[in-house]
């Protein structure tokens, strides 16, 4: 059995070629951003994964990834919380975080642009519901663009995009088309002048097909680190 931190250098340059194939195939040229999702991973494996030159790194748990950027010298690591956010954590996430890829709601951008600065905003991915998940949290599509007019107009946020989780489970033809749709609802985003320039959906099962249907920035976890804890 390997361990989470043996062979990174090879585990990330598998993964970036998996990458490099799925946008060569995609045929758009667009770069994809590698968030490597460390929750429930081990600092090692974040530190093993920084070493082999990984910058991107997503967490869920606010108080976890506090924890582990602690027990890290890792200056030029950029920190994504992403999934859901309580709004009791947003002073956290604003201060510890880079990018929140959870918003989903007013009063969530509201609280998290109360604790950021125009100086240093962060950077926002408003999350939507694409599968229409009655227990998943994120906007619903059609109330995706009030939200990112909201985001658009705190100085201490700065719209990036949107991001997606398309429901567990579901066949491939169902991931496909929530996939679609996001990219559909993205670029008609665009269309209406939002200035969005990520699409971040895809995890280890799915980046492929993310990738296909125009995803910026995918999110792998299990695929780069093993199994979590
Ligand atoms: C856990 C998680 C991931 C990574 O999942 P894997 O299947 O391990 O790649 C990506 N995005 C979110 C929001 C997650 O919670």
């Amino acid at each position: 059995m390997t361990t989470c931190t043996e062979h990174m250098h090879e585990r990330l340059a598998a993964l970036h070629e998996r990458i490099a194939a799925a946008r060569q195939r995609a045929g758009t040229g667009a770069a994809v951003t590698l968030v490597a999702v460390s929750k429930r991973q081990p600092a090692a494996a974040v530190a093993a994964a920084y070493a082999a030159g990984q910058r991107h790194f997503g967490e869920n748990y606010v108080q976890e990834g506090v924890a582990k950027q602690a027990g890290l010298d890792a200056p030029e690591a950029v920190w994504h919380h992403i999934g859901p956010i309580q709004s009791n954590k947003c002073a956290d996430i604003a201060a510890h975080f880079a990018w929140a890829q959870g918003v989903d709601r007013p009063r969530v951008a509201q609280r998290l642009a109360r604790h950021a600065t125009a100086e240093a905003p962060l950077q926002v991915c408003v999350q939507v519901n694409i599968s229409g998940e009655a227990s998943k949290s994120g906007v619903a599509p059609a109330g995706a663009a009030a939200l990112c007019e909201l985001v658009a107009t705190l100085p201490a946020l700065r719209l990036r995009g949107l991001m997606t989780i398309p429901e567990a489970g579901a066949d491939e033809t169902a991931t496909r088309r929530a996939f679609e749709a996001m990219h559909r609802l993205y670029e008609d985003l665009r269309a209406q002048g939002h200035a969005l320039d990520t699409l971040s959906m895809g995890m280890s099962d799915d980046f492929e097909t993310a990738i296909a249907h125009g995803a910026t920035m995918v999110r792998v976890g299990t695929a780069l680190f093993g199994p979590r804890r």
